[in-house]
């Protein structure tokens, strides 16, 4: 449950933050389905290279469906990053639902769980590197005070979608 006096501190958590896992929609079966890095090649990436983001975000994808057990693989020389698809494959997302005659969505549970304090939130706060985080971001509709009602319950909705674990 959200509390309704909670004050949110934006400390700066910036969309590439949430390079790490992706939920999306199995292209074969319409399950869910995880994208995560691919650790061992991010292990030998960083030991050629130090740029700590570039390597993060760079390092090849895994497709990981958790229903049909298909399977996927990519190495992206390019990515576009933000946006309501994965930034590998270019899948819908597994968290994504019309909302205020918008869409509302989220890479993961993390992502989820960061808009619901945030929106949840009757103060909202920001440190200097908030300034630049994904939240500062965010399209005005999900800033409104009259749209929270409306979304936290989307966000309701989108962590039922959520399986034990994920
Ligand atoms: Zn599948």
């Amino acid at each position: 449950m959200v509390n309704e006096n909670a004050r949110f501190l934006d400390t700066g958590t910036q969309v590439y933050d949430f390079y790490e896992e992706f939920l999306v929609v199995c292209p074969k079966c319409a399950g869910l389905a995880r994208v995560l890095i691919d650790r061992d090649e991010l292990e030998k990436m960083s030991k050629k290279k130090i740029d700590r983001l570039r390597n993060l975000l760079f390092a090849p994808r895994r497709l990981v469906c958790l229903s049909c057990l298909h399977r996927d693989y990519r190495k992206c020389t390019q990515i576009a990053v933000g946006g309501g698809v994965d930034w590998y494959f270019r899948l819908p997302l597994w968290l994504d639902v019309p909302c205020c005659g918008e869409r509302l969505w989220a890479y993961n549970r993390q992502y989820l769980e960061t808009l619901e304090n945030y929106v949840g939130a009757k103060l909202r706060e920001r440190t200097i590197e908030g300034r630049r985080s994904f939240l500062s971001k965010l399209p005005t509709w999900i800033k409104l005070a009259k749209n929270r009602a409306e979304i936290l319950r989307a966000i309701e909705k989108l962590k039922a979608k959520l399986p034990a674990g994920v």
